[in-house]
């Protein structure tokens, strides 16, 4: 048998085994087997970690450093990701069972987070408003909240932890974060860059174990002062609850049950492939997967066909591989909730047009694999068009005109992204409008950037990430008056 491989966690700029010593196994959801031991951590170890966040926060090289000076260290810290892509990515292909030809493209692109917030950490200004008192002077200092806890999802956790460490670094803040218990091992590849970089001691921590275990206990700590979670909408929830008694600032990156609507004037080739990889991309693991497919009824058979053709014909199998379109399941519990939606969608009396069970293919191995999964004559009352299924499945809803499709769209209690298939401008302005999504797409999907804000409505979550405004979010304003 081969030996795993041990990892250690990261405090304070140390490498150190958990306080209880426990570690648990990390699977490789493609061959079935364990391949790392991580360390189990408890409250012990976050109140290390956050103690040392605090302190660095407080006293030492960092306070003391100037927001250029900030910057030089995350451009340093992007260019040793851009050194190191291919290993990050390797090691998430393994851990997290994501296609290398996806992950490969996402690290090489990652560094961009930590360049433009590099570029924005000496641009943080305040403001002097005209005051209407006189011989008094006002301004405003915009500071960096203080310790942050970056809770994040087994489905993209490099990419996830980035959209959070490069704003609140820049605004300079100082982190402890917690990945997924089923991922952790990219995020602790990622810390000896952080070492390499040079940032002082306590700035950057890992703590790695259960919600249970490190994630409750970081949302309750007196000395974290945000947390910045992606996640679940049930663990948005109890951290929603669990940081009141201490009113902690917070961004939630939720769920998501995205419409894509393809009105009749649609270019069909486009829309059929831009669905396609909306809902099977990562798997269909993605908070932005299109799982609702609003389909005009005029084009229903000749579209439900083209979608169809184009599922079957995706090649699944190992992930290192790069000419694979569909990886297995990161985890054995999603591919039993995934296969247990899909019996709940028979039972409602959805179409299955394609898939519908466990991939028994000899290129999938012992792996997790579900077969491309769509469902058809789906009506949005349907569990499956109302719920989060985090995998390849994906329902086609018909609709008659665009006043129903907005409705079904909107009729959800999620809010995260939505994706238009138009030829009419008037279409293409309007839907953007009518749709209650944090991110709309217009002839494409999927795309996000350093520079476009990312976040979701209703119960998607709460504030934004990326862009400019990503920033604010790690940055409190203090008022300042003076008189003589
Ligand atoms: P999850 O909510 O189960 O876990 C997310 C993280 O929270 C993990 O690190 C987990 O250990 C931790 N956690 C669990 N219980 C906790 C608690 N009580 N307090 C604090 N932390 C706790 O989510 P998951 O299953 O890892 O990921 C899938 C979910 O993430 C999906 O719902 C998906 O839509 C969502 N997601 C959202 C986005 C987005 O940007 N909106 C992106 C990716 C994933």
């Amino acid at each position: 048998m081969t030996e795993l491989k041990s990892y250690r966690i990261f405090i304070d700029n140390e490498w150190r085994n958990s306080a209880s010593g426990e570690v648990f196994e990390s699977w490789n959801p493609f061959t079935d087997k364990p391949w790392a031991l991580i360390p189990k951590c408890d409250m012990r170890d976050v109140d290390d970690a956050v103690e040392a966040a605090h302190r660095a926060f407080h006293s030492g090289p960092w306070p003391q450093m100037t927001a250029t000076e900030r910057g030089h260290l995350l451009r340093r810290l992007g260019d040793l990701i851009a050194r190191d892509a291919e290993k990050l990515a390797a090691t998430e292909v393994r851990d997290n069972g994501k296609l290398i030809a996806e992950m490969g493209a996402q690290l090489r692109y990652l560094p961009q987070w930590l360049y433009f917030y590099a570029g924005l950490a000496d641009k943080i200004d305040g403001s002097v408003p005209p005051i209407d008192k006189p011989q008094m002077f006002t301004y405003t200092r915009r500071e960096p909240v203080g310790v942050v806890a970056a809770i994040t999802p087994w489905n993209s956790p490099l990419m996830l932890t980035a959209w959070k460490l490069a704003p609140a670094l820049a605004a300079g803040c100082t982190l402890v974060i917690k990945p997924s218990e089923h991922t952790s091992a990219s995020m602790l590849d990622f810390a000896a860059l952080v070492a390499e970089a040079g940032f002082p001691p306590g700035v950057v921590n890992v703590v790695t174990g259960f919600g249970a275990d490190v994630g409750d206990p970081l949302t309750r700590h007196p000395k974290v002062a945000k947390v910045a979670f992606t996640g679940g909408e049930a663990t948005g929830r109890r951290i929603v609850e669990a940081s009141a008694s201490t009113f902690k600032h917070l961004t939630l990156e939720l769920g998501g049950k995205s419409a894509q609507i393809v009105f009749p004037d649609a270019d069909l080739g486009s829309a059929v492939s831009g669905a396609v990889s909306g809902i099977f991309a990562a798997t269909g693991q993605t908070c932005i997967a299109g799982s609702r497919l609003l389909v005009h009824d005029s084009l229903l058979d000749e579209f439900s066909a083209r979608f169809v053709d184009l599922a079957r014909s995706a090649r699944m199998g190992d992930p290192m591989d790069p000419r694979t379109q569909v990886g297995p399941v990161t985890t054995r519990p999603q591919f039993d909730r995934i296969l247990s939606y899909i019996d709940i969608a028979k039972g409602e009396g959805a179409d299955c047009l394609l898939g519908g069970a466990a991939a028994q293919r000899p290129e999938c191995g012992q792996g997790w694999f579900i077969e491309p999964t769509v469902f058809g004559e789906v009506s949005n009352a349907m569990r499956i068009a109302r719920e989060e299924v985090f995998g390849p499945v994906v329902s086609i809803i018909p609709f008659h005109d665009d006043e129903e499709a907005f409705a079904i769209a909107n009729d959800t209690d999620y809010g995260l992204a939505a994706g238009v298939w138009t030829q009419s401008f008037a279409r293409a302005f309007e839907a953007p409008k009518r749709l209650q999504a944090g991110t709309v797409w217009v002839n494409t999907y999927r795309a996000v950037s350093y520079l476009a804000p990312f976040g979701g409505m209703k119960t998607s979550g709460l504030g934004r990430e990326n862009g400019v405004e990503a920033i604010n979010q790690y940055l409190e304003t203090k008022t300042v008056w003076m008189s003589w």
